[in-house]
């Protein structure tokens, strides 16, 4: 189900009354002309929490604009978007999963589509499409938003027998989405059980907003479902804006119980595109949430959400040598997926692209790709 009862959403297939109903109550927030747009977006696909309509009151209380505004850019659509909606092609997406279907293909077992895999041991597990809140720049964009149930005994049956007649073993499954927290405690607390129970896997990672988005989803309850059974929590988060008492709180809670916290920030046009916001978010993550910043991440390329692109040459400089302004631990390694399914280059903390290998060309950049030994990808500035 889409988490209805805490977010405001539009969407075409809703009866016209309640999506006028829905713009109406979010013209308060984003003013008549605004909203005007979004009435005019007919194919759009749109869901805010409650809990950034309040964080957005209270950052304007505060006098804080231009944290409401980054905020506002995160689920509010823009016309640059179009109306975009393109489907998936085979599981193929910008971070190059579905890219090495052969190479992991079973006799009697197809790679179900909601196994993206570019490394022999981990999976990523899609295993929800719904989110707490739909991100304008999510580059599974195309996805994100339905609410399609998700069969997940195929996946969890290819898993299995991909450890039962291969080797390397799949050890590390990530659980993904869509956001995983939006299933309930109970579906979770099944699908854990199932996952740890496949020889061979060792550790399972969980990726999630809700923390940020909806932090009143973790519940007592949900730690006890999470506790022991998840190795590493991966929270993404832009924006300082986004980091409340309730987040905060939240994540000293998890990190109570034992879950590593680590954190992915795709950089931003308009919303992060800023070394001082940057510096600030990471700081703020390591200082006062328990978690340890692990990736900045180069914009993903996705169909709609192009206008947040940022150069690479730009997020180079807005990275470079951000250690020697923060200290070490609060500072994410920057990483690049490469195209055509070329692999995560991860270029870590970093002085000067000559020293990590990257070569500058004419209209962009050679990078060594890791998947594909001996190779250079050609990544356009
Ligand atoms: S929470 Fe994650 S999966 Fe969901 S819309 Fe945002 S970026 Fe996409």
């Amino acid at each position: 189900m889409m988490d209805k009862e805490s977010a405001i959403g539009v969407f075409p297939w809703m009866p016209e009354k309640k999506r006028e109903q829905n713009i109406q109550k979010l013209s308060a927030l984003v003013g008549p002309e605004k909203a005007g747009e979004i009435r005019g977006m007919k194919n759009v696909r749109m869901l805010v929490p409650e809990h950034f309509v309040r964080l957005m009151g209270q950052l304007r209380t505060k006098g804080d604009e231009a944290g409401a505004e980054a905020l506002l850019k995160t689920v509010i659509p823009s016309v640059e978007e179009g109306e975009i909606d393109v489907p998936v092609e085979c599981g193929r997406d910008g971070m190059g999963s579905g890219y090495h279907l052969q190479e992991f293909a079973l006799p009697d077992h197809e790679q179900p589509w909601n196994i993206r895999r570019l490394y022999p041991d981990r999976v990523i597990l899609i295993v929800s499409l719904s989110c707490a809140g739909i991100c304008r720049y999510c580059f599974r964009k195309s996805e994100s938003g339905h609410t399609r149930h998700i069969d997940l005994a195929p996946a969890l049956d290819y898993i299995r027998a991909w450890n039962t007649s291969r080797e390397p073993k799949i050890r590390d499954v990530i659980l993904s989405g869509g956001d995983p927290l939006s299933l309930s405690d109970t579906k979770l607390d099944d699908l854990l059980t199932q996952v740890w129970n496949i020889p061979g896997v060792e550790c399972v990672r969980l990726d999630t907003k809700y923390p940020v988005t909806r932090p009143a989803r973790i519940t007592k309850r949900l730690l006890d479902v999470l506790d022991g059974r998840v190795n590493i929590m991966i929270v993404h988060v832009t924006h300082p804006a986004e980091i409340s008492e309730e987040m905060i709180d939240a994540c000293k809670r998890m990190a109570r119980r034992g879950i590593v916290l680590r954190s992915h920030t795709p950089l931003l046009r308009g919303i992060n595109d800023n070394r001082e916001t940057l510096k600030q978010l990471f700081w703020t993550l390591f200082s006062k949430c328990a978690v340890t910043p692990l990736y900045a991440i180069q914009f993903v390329e996705t169909p709609g959400a192009t206008h947040f692109r940022i150069p690479l040459s730009e997020s180079l400089e807005l990275m470079r040598g951000m250690q020697n302004e923060l200290s070490g631990p609060a500072v994410p390694n920057f990483i690049i997926y490469l195209p055509d399914g070329g692999g995560k280059y991860d270029i870590g903390p970093f002085e000067d692209i000559d020293t990590i290998g990257i070569r500058k060309v004419e209209g962009g950049y050679e990078i060594p790709s890791p998947l594909y030994p001996g190779k250079h990808s050609f990544y356009p500035d």
